[in-house]
């Protein structure tokens, strides 16, 4: 099988962040992309990369709008994701990770309230924000043929840890998966995130990015 067809650099995002030069990544021909919120107001440092994501979406409230940054080329595997010994691959599984600045816990969305710097409560996520992720999508799925699909189940933080929610792939249904899920979708991790983002509607704005 090819690997890495397609662009590896979504338009727009900042490199400036970028680890692939440390840690080299595996090559890999992405048919699947994983979204993560990082439980932060601003982009993190993933402890000088160890556990980044391929892109970090942060939200500009002043322009409405997310600005990218990418960490790792689209077709190379990224470190945000547990892999026990055994069982199956996690990020190196044809994955694209990407973390969404904010939170998908409720009681922390209720302690930083409407203090500084703002934040985004992803499962009720303003429209600009969702639409910034769905873009990314709708290109995932233009260049790289990520189908615009997932999982039925996105249940909200912290039922979603672990698997409260029902919501974890089996091994053989993950092997299989290709479209867009959370990191609470893939197995072998405990964590919870994204919890309840309006994946419908994230879908939808997708789809019809898709056709812009
Ligand atoms: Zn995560």
């Amino acid at each position: 099988m090819s690997t890495r067809t397609g662009p590896q650099h979504y338009p727009g995002a900042h490199r400036d962040h970028w680890y692939q030069s440390t840690f080299g990544g595996d090559r890999m021909e992405v048919n699947a992309v994983v979204l993560h919120t990082t439980e932060g107001r601003s982009l993190p440092d993933y402890q000088g990369g160890a556990n980044a994501p391929n892109l970090t979406a942060v939200p500009d409230f002043g322009a409405k709008r997310l600005r990218w940054y990418q960490h790792f080329d689209i077709d190379v595997s990224s470190r945000a994701l547990v892999n026990l010994r055994g069982g199956v691959e996690t990020n190196t599984l044809n994955v694209c990770q990407v973390e969404l600045v904010g939170t998908c816990d409720p009681e922390r969305h209720t302690k930083w309230g409407t203090g500084e710097p703002a934040h985004i409560y992803w499962p009720q996520a303003p429209e600009w924000a969702l639409r910034g992720v769905a873009r990314y999508l709708a290109w995932m799925h233009i260049h790289h043929d990520v189908p615009l699909r997932g999982p039925a189940l996105w249940p909200p933080y912290p039922r979603s840890s672990g698997n409260g929610g029902g919501q974890r792939m089996s091994f053989q249904r993950w092997n299989a998966f290709r479209g867009v899920c959370g990191h609470m979708h893939v197995p072998e991790n405990t964590h919870g995130d994204p919890g309840a983002i309006d994946f419908e509607q994230l879908l939808d704005y997708a789809k019809s990015a898709a056709q812009d």
